[in-house]
């Protein structure tokens, strides 16, 4: 459906029982200009124009998320755009203002969104127009702007700002906003600055900052105890199991005796293999098996982060190299100290950073960006890659000598589908993992696993054990506890064993999308055709 063809009173209600005026699920209130202004103005002499704007900006902000996700619970729009659109009702639903919005450009693929928005008669301008107090110097709309902001953000899943650039109260005719997503906006340090101070308390992000601070400590300790206790786990159980790494086949049996070959050696190791079949294990074996078990062990995504981020994370930065290098960062590589580092993906690597990966490799330093001196680098470095880098190299995105570095030592693991024998035992080591004591599998279900051909390999099996006890619970497992594309049946079949009631029917349902929305509660409500707000209240009732 589109926009114009919203219809409020089928969004407003009023609540049956205590007669509450409704906006879809959510309960509103009514409150009158004049009591608004004077809550204003009491929060302005509390603390001051700059938070205040700040705060309404939030509560703006707050007011446009909840009506995009109300409204897209009650329509479904043909197009984001659409539901953008939609937002110019949301002024006069909620009595903030009469808006006409135009949108300009709408690519979430490039996150570029432009659009503009002018309204009359904005319920800001009114109430700070009957306090009489000059604000002839900057738009008032705080509110309003927020909403747009909020709304918008919703709507095109990245954060979206709406400035306002003239507003009534400063006697033009109208009030004109710009929204812009953050890349439109350019993200000049002042310009953002300014967003940001609308948008933000002060002491809130101060806290957030220690927060962060203490999250990294916290991260940083975990997994120096991870570690420690991977150790200990290979030391009491020597073998697969300690590792992690659970084989009976001859291919893999084959590539363990080369990782422990090469494990007590300075050698770069290259990881070739399909995604999801455990490279980064193998890697963490490596490194646990070496000299270096003492150290940390760390590692990096190349194809996760954008390449000036990347650059900065891996080779740390000096205070001041660019904007919002606000002190020095040590980056990654230097982290690792003389531990291993593992860079995943190293085939989407930009070629920029391949050049200057080379040179580390080749002199065993590192110069942090914006940085004068170099530092030794004394890691070991373990990359990976799912790509034939030999045929990157031909295209020019990779480069040869690069490679040729890297690859002293390739192992590759073979796909999952190449190695039958190996299905069973990890299945059953995953099911053991995820519910200790499970009753197993039926026969037919471990003739269906060793036919299927597994093209995620073992993070795909990984997680068609756990959807499959999510479905059978403490049962056996059978055919139809399998993901479709595993059992290729009938999604009804799956329940037929069990008939279990439609309340338990749905909570198992509504944990499996959490699941696969990584507990997303935006996204699973839209899944499951319902309201965040349903959605948490269902949570509750049904105790999760
Ligand atoms: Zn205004």
């Amino acid at each position: 459906m589109r926009a114009e063809d919203i219809k409020l009173s089928e969004i407003f209600s009023q609540d049956p029982g205590t007669g509450f005026p409704m906006f879809g699920t959510q309960r509103m209130i009514m409150s009158s200009l004049p009591a608004m202004s004077q809550l204003m103005q009491q929060l302005l002499a509390l603390m001051g124009p700059e938070q205040l704007a700040g705060v309404l900006s939030r509560y703006g902000y707050r007011i446009g998320m909840t009506a995009a996700l109300n409204i897209a619970s009650h329509y479904e729009f043909d197009s984001p755009r659409e539901w953008l659109e939609a937002s110019r009702y949301i002024g006069s639903m909620t009595g903030m203002a009469d808006a006409r919005l135009e949108i300009h450009h709408f690519d979430r693929e490039t996150r570029s969104l432009r659009f503009s928005v002018t309204c009359q008669s904005s319920f800001e301008v009114g109430c700070w127009q009957s306090i009489e107090l000059d604000f002839t110097q900057k738009p008032i709309c705080h509110i309003f702007t927020g909403a747009l902001s909020g709304f918008a953000s919703v709507v095109f899943g990245s954060e979206v700002l709406v400035k306002e650039v003239a507003c009534q109260a400063q006697g033009h005719g109208h009030c004109l906003a710009e929204g812009r997503s953050a890349s439109e906006w350019g993200m000049s340090p002042s310009e953002v600055q300014e967003l940001w101070t609308q948008m933000e308390l002060k002491p809130f992000e101060k806290e957030m900052e220690i927060l962060r601070e203490k999250l990294k400590k916290a991260q940083t300790d975990l997994s120096t105890h991870q570690e420690k206790i991977r150790r200990l786990e290979a030391k009491i159980h020597p073998g697969s199991e300690g590792s992690g790494i659970i084989y009976r086949s001859t291919r893999m049996k084959k590539l363990m005796l080369l990782a422990d070959k090469v494990a007590p050696t300075q050698s770069t190791v290259l990881i070739q293999g399909e995604s999801g079949t455990g490279k980064e294990m193998i890697a963490r074996y490596i490194h646990t098996h070496s000299g270096r078990a003492d150290h940390p062990f760390r590692a990096v995504n190349c194809a996760a982060l954008p390449a000036a981020l990347l650059e900065s994370e891996l080779f740390g930065h000096v205070k001041g190299a660019f904007t919002g290098a606000d002190s020095n960062h040590k980056g990654l590589l230097l982290e690792t100290g003389k531990g291993s580092f593992f860079l995943d993906e190293i085939g989407e690597l930009p070629l920029e950073l391949q050049s200057k990966l080379l040179r580390v490799l080749q002199e065993k330093e590192i110069r942090p960006v914006g940085g004068l001196d170099p530092v030794p680098f004394e890691a070991r470095i373990i990359a990976a890659t799912n790509q034939d880098l030999k045929s990157r190299i031909k295209e020019k995105l990779f480069r040869e000598d690069l490679y040729y570095r890297l690859a002293v030592f390739p192992l590759t693991v073979d796909p999952l589908c190449e190695r039958k024998e190996d299905i069973l035992l990890l299945s059953r080591y995953f099911l053991d993992r995820i519910q200790p004591g499970h009753h197993g599998f039926s026969p037919a279900v471990v003739r269906m696993m060793e036919t299927y051909p597994w093209p995620g390999n073992v993070r795909e099996l990984k997680n068609c054990m756990e959807y499959a006890v999510i479905l059978a619970g403490q049962d056996r497992i059978l055919p139809e506890h399998l993901p479709l594309s595993v059992s290729s049946e009938d999604p009804l079949t799956a329940i037929s064993h069990d008939l279990p009631t439609f309340r338990e029917l749905e909570k198992r349902y509504t944990r499996l999308v959490l699941k696969n929305t990584h507990q997303n509660k935006t996204q699973a409500a839209r899944i499951l055709g319902t309201s965040v707000t349903t959605l948490w209240r269902r949570l509750n009732e049904m105790g999760m």
